[in-house]
């Protein structure tokens, strides 16, 4: 056997070991912690809603590890099962252009990844969301949704794997250079046209009408001297319950958006503190910084890329017998987050560093008191769970826990 063979299987138990010994953490953690709210929540959160999380965040937890052992048999299958090398043995003989049987190899391996997870899709939306009373989707807009976004990544991706694959062929050994300004320059573009151009075809979005909600948010975005091409409401109760605000856009095309579900269920100074929390993500410029670290990641990760594919045992070593560009990034796609997944705790330590500083500015630009009030409700009505074992957090989360989000708020509450 290739002793490329054996380190990415190495890898691959490596991780998916540590992710079920951390799920099962996560599960033995919220059961012992099931029967009683935590002494910080004791007024703010009922038993039965307590307990509602628990059930919810142990029943979600065990889809995720059905999905986490189809997705090793998935990617044992494509890789040393032989999938890959199929999929280009049949497109070569198919196609004679290689730059379109690679087109078409990748497009159908994605494709058939696409359809292999739509079965626990179905059963997260139509199963478990529908037994805690989240789910607000039907089995047509679900559809319409899997075979828009289906289109869309057709459109997009094609093109944009054309071009790659065109540069990896015809620019000569720095091709990952070009490719990388290629990829940064492509979501940037995506980012600018998102909340005008991709985001409407899935929901639609109505500017805030006026009024005292309008009123007190545009005096906040004043206050911070934040300029934004308006104030959204999605209909994100046309398919869930659950609840979110976020910004949108770069530069001059940024949005504001609350999910209609959120302004039903947090009062006016609660949604103006989210949107403070909200803003500081932007003011203490974490927008900028996570920019900046996916793009040296990319680069990185290009320019290894670049040095495997001149490797005939990164080929061989994961079954595909017949060296070419587009295989070697379909590899690369595949394979790298085996090997990347014990930098997430990393990424997720900053996350959540980024959500103190967020929380921070916005206790002193709104009320620390309803930042947490707000938040206890969004806890609650998304059934998050308030006791998450230590170390699963650590890794998966990021969002600081709950109690100690909390506690950290408290001590910025001004006294009254
Ligand atoms: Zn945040």
């Amino acid at each position: 056997m290739n002793s490329f063979t054996l380190i990415f299987l190495l890898a691959l138990t490596v991780c998916y070991a540590t992710q079920f010994w951390l799920s099962k953490r996560q599960f033995d953690y919220v059961l012992k912690h099931r029967s009683a709210v935590p002494d910080a929540f004791k007024e703010r959160v009922s038993l039965e809603a307590h307990q509602k999380a628990a059930d919810y965040t142990i029943e979600k937890g065990r889809l995720g590890i059905i999905d986490n052992i189809l997705g090793i048999v998935v990617l044992l299958c494509l890789t040393i099962g032989g999938g890959i090398n199929l999929a280009f043995e049949f497109w070569t003989a198919q196609v004679s252009s290689p730059l379109w049987s690679g087109i078409a190899a990748l497009a159908s391996v994605f494709l058939a990844m696409t359809l292999i997870d739509i079965p626990t899709s179905l059963y997260q939306t139509f199963v478990i969301e529908e037994k805690y009373g989240f789910n607000k989707s039907t089995i047509k807009q679900f559809s319409k949704d899997h075979l828009l976004q289906l289109g869309l990544s057709a459109a997009i991706g094609i093109p944009l794997l054309a071009l790659i694959l065109w540069v990896m062929d015809s620019v000569g050994s720095l091709w990952w250079f070009w490719a990388w300004v290629i990829v940064m320059g492509f979501s940037l573009l995506m980012s600018w046209l998102f909340p005008t151009l991709i985001a409407p075809l899935f929901n639609k979005f109505t500017p805030m009408q006026e009024g005292s909600l309008k009123d007190r948010i545009q005096g906040l975005l004043t206050r911070c001297g934040f300029n934004s091409q308006g104030i959204f409401i999605m209909d994100g109760s046309k398919r869930s319950g659950h609840g979110n605000a976020y910004f949108t856009g770069l530069g001059n095309n940024k949005r504001i958006v609350f999910f209609d579900t959120l302004v039903d269920s947090l009062d006016e100074e609660e949604l103006e503190a989210v949107l403070a929390h909200e803003l500081g993500h932007f003011k203490r410029k974490h927008v900028i910084k996570m920019l900046c670290a996916s793009s040296v990641m990319s680069l990185i990760s290009l320019a290894i890329l670049g040095w495997l594919i001149n490797e005939q045992w990164f080929y061989n070593g994961l079954g595909v017998q017949q060296p070419s560009h587009a295989a070697a990034l379909l590899l690369f796609i595949l394979v790298s987050p085996v090997f990347t997944f014990f930098m997430q705790p990393v990424s997720a330590y900053f996350q959540r560093k980024f959500e103190f500083e967020a929380d921070d500015f916005a206790a002193s630009n709104a009320k620390a008191s309803k930042m947490i009030s707000g938040l206890v409700k969004l806890y609650e009505e998304n059934a998050s769970t308030l006791t998450p074992d230590p170390l699963y957090s650590a890794f998966h989360y990021s969002h600081p826990p709950a109690a100690i989000r909390i506690a950290h708020l408290e001590t910025k509450m001004q006294p009254s």
